[in-house]
C-alpha cells in the first residue's frame, strides 16, 4: 500500500482459531454516509474487497473471521476519515506495538518495553508455587522445564535485547536460589554461567538463553539453504553477524554448480567465508551478492572490485590469498550444492548441536557420570554437586564471611567443620560409610582423601 496503509492484525489468526458457527453474519456497511475524499473511497474499496474476501472464504469452508477479536492497526493514516473508511470493517482499532500471533509487531525498533509480556509470562506462574516449600531440586525441574522454555516462541523469530535476557535470568535466578523470596548473596551459592553449563561441563544444565536463542536463530540460515523456495525466501531473517559467523563455523559446503552457494557470505574457501579471509577487498567490491558460480565465471568477482580503492601491501595480500584460492575452486555442472552439518553425525542442523557447539573449549568434568546419571533422589544430588563444589555452609566458609558459626564440627566435637571434613575425614561420617559398606558388601566404599 502507499505512505497511508492498514495493516489488520488478528485475521488471519481467525481463520485458524476462531472457527465459528455458520449462522453470524457479516455486518454490513451502512447504505448512507458522507461523502469521501478520493483516496478515502480508495481506501474504502480494498477494506470492502477484504471483507468480502474474509466473508466468502467462510461462506466456503465454515471457518470465519471472529470481527470482535480482530484489530485494525492504522499506520501513517492522520488525514483520513478512519471511522467512514472502516464502517465495513469494524474491528477495535489498536495502535504499534501490538503482537500479532504472539510475537510483538511494531513498526518502529522493539524496545525492552515491548518484551515485558515474556516476564509478566514467567512472573505469573511463579505467583501460583510455593518456592519455599520445594526442595532445590524440585525447583530446578521447574526452572529447567517450565520457566526456562516461556521465551523459546519469541526467541526463535526474534533478537531479544540483552537485558531482556538478564531480567529472565534474574527470575530464574531468584526462584532456583531463593523460592519466592529475595535472593540475596548468600542464598545464591554457585554463579550464574556455571548454572546455565550443562551437566557434563560442570553445570546443572539449566538453559543459557543467550546461547540457545542463538541456536535457534541458526535454524533460518539452515533453512534458507535447506528450503531456498519457502514463502519467506528472501525476505530479512534476525540473525546477526555472530550468527552467520556461527553458521559458517558449523558447516562444509560442497561445491557443485555454484549457483546457490554465495561468493562472499558462504564458507566455501576451505570452511571461511571469502569477506573474513579478505575484508579490505569485500569493501572495495562493487558487487557482494553474486554467487560463487557467477563470481568465477571470466574473473567476474575480480572485475567487479573498485581498484581504486586498493592500494596499499595489505589490501594485496588478501587479494592473493582469496585469488589462489578461488583459482583451485573447480566447478561441477549439473551438480547441486550441498550443505553439511559438521557437528550432528547425521549432517543436518539440531537446535541441540548448535547450542553444543558454543560450549567447546569449556573442562569436561566427569560429574554428570559421578552424580546426575546414578539412581538416587534428586536433592541427594543436588547436594552433591554442591559441596564437590565446596558451596554449603559450613564453618570454614561462613568464618570467612565473618558470620556467627561454630567452628568446631558438631559430629565429631574435635576437628573443624569444612565440606572435606563433613564427607572423608570425620570419624562420625566413616562410621556411616563404613556401616554402608558393611550392609552392601562393598569394602573399598569410604572415600579416600
Ligand atoms: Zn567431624
Amino acid at each position: 500500500m502507499p505512505a497511508a496503509s492498514l495493516a489488520t492484525n488478528g485475521a488471519a489468526t481467525a481463520f485458524t482459531v476462531r472457527i465459528q458457527e455458520s449462522s453470524s453474519t457479516w455486518p454490513q456497511r451502512p447504505e448512507s454516509y458522507p461523502k469521501l475524499r478520493r483516496i478515502d473511497r480508495a481506501f474504502e474499496r480494498e477494506l470492502d474487497a477484504l471483507a468480502a474476501l474474509l466473508h466468502r472464504f467462510g461462506e466456503a469452508t465454515g471457518l470465519r473471521t471472529n470481527i470482535s477479536k480482530s484489530s485494525i492497526v492504522p499506520i501513517s493514516c492522520g488525514g483520513l476519515n478512519l471511522d467512514e473508511i472502516l464502517a465495513g470493517f469494524p474491528a477495535p482499532r489498536t495502535s504499534f506495538p501490538t503482537r500479532y500471533l504472539g510475537i510483538p509487531l511494531t513498526v518502529m525498533r522493539l524496545k525492552k518495553v515491548d518484551f515485558q509480556y515474556l516476564l509478566d509470562k514467567i512472573s505469573r506462574k511463579l505467583t501460583n508455587w510455593h518456592g519455599r516449600n520445594l526442595t532445590q531440586a524440585g525447583r530446578l525441574v521447574l526452572v529447567k522445564s517450565v520457566l526456562s522454555s516461556q521465551p523459546m516462541h519469541t526467541l526463535s523469530v526474534i533478537i531479544v535485547p540483552r537485558e531482556v535476557h538478564g531480567e529472565i535470568d534474574r527470575l530464574r535466578k531468584r526462584f532456583l536460589w531463593a523460592g519466592n523470596e529475595s535472593l540475596t548473596g548468600g542464598k545464591c551459592k554457585v554463579n550464574w554461567p556455571t548454572v546455565t553449563r550443562p551437566l557434563d561441563l560442570g553445570g546443572l544444565g539449566v538453559l543459557d538463553l543467550n546461547r540457545f536463542a542463538r541456536a535457534l536463530r541458526v535454524r533460518w540460515l539452515w533453512q534458507q539453504w535447506e528450503a531456498p523456495n519457502a514463502p519467506w525466501a528472501g525476505l530479512e531473517i534476525p540473525c546477526n553477524d555472530t550468527d552467520k559467523l556461527l553458521f559458517a563455523t558449523a558447516t562444509t559446503i560442497k561445491i557443485g554448480d555454484g549457483a546457490r552457494t554465495s561468493f562472499w557470505h558462504c564458507a566455501w574457501a576451505k570452511g571461511r567465508r571469502p569477506k573474513d579471509i579478505a575484508p579490505d577487498i569485500f569493501t572495495a567490491s562493487r558487487e557482494r551478492k553474486m554467487s560463487l558460480r557467477e563470481a568465477l565465471d571470466e574473473q567476474t568477482w575480480v572485475r567487479r572490485i573498485d581498484l581504486q580503492a586498493i592500494h596499499t601491501v595489505e589490501h594485496l595480500k588478501q587479494f592473493v590469498e582469496l585469488w589462489s584460492i578461488a583459482q583451485s575452486i573447480t566447478l561441477a555442472q549439473n551438480t547441486e550444492d550441498h550443505i553439511v552439518w559438521k557437528f550432528n553425525a547425521s549432517g543436518a542442523y539440531s537446535a541441540a548441536s548448535a547450542y553444543r557447539l558454543q560450549f567447546l573449549g569449556h573442562t569436561n568434568f566427569n560429574l554428570k557420570a559421578l552424580i546426575w546419571k546414578p539412581w538416587g533422589p534428586s536433592k541427594c544430588k543436588c547436594f552433591a554437586w554442591l559441596i564437590i563444589r565446596n558451596r554449603i555452609w559450613t564453618a570454614d566458609r561462613l568464618a570467612t564471611r565473618g558470620w556467627p558459626h561454630n567452628p568446631i564440627c558438631p559430629l565429631c566435637r574435635r576437628l573443624s567443620e569444612t565440606a572435606h571434613h563433613l564427607i572423608i575425614e570425620c570419624r562420625y561420617s566413616r562410621r556411616v560409610w563404613e556401616a554402608m559398606a558393611s550392609w552392601l558388601s562393598i569394602a573399598p566404599l569410604a572415600p579416600v582423601s
